[in-house]
């Protein structure tokens, strides 16, 4: 079967490089940056009472910066 080369909007990964690409309406996004976004989505900072602001978290799309976001999420 033929696959199209898709990338993760992210991390800029291409699906010959993640284990699973979800479809979105946009884009895509790897089992990686999925499991960070679960984490950002799940963590509530230590010490808070208020509920969390209500931001949007911007990952930016840029490998560099993809670089970036996946040290983050390894470093804990
Ligand atoms: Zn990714």
């Amino acid at each position: 079967m033929f696959f199209r080369k898709l990338r993760c909007s992210f991390c800029r990964r291409s699906n010959n490089d993640v284990e699973k690409l979800v479809a979105g309406a946009r884009g895509y996004i790897c089992d990686r940056c999925a499991h960070g976004v679960m984490r950002i989505i799940t963590d509530t900072p230590p010490g808070s009472d208020a509920p969390a602001p209500k931001q949007p978290v911007v990952l930016p799309r840029t490998s560099e910066v993809g670089r970036t976001w996946h040290f983050a999420v390894s470093s804990r």
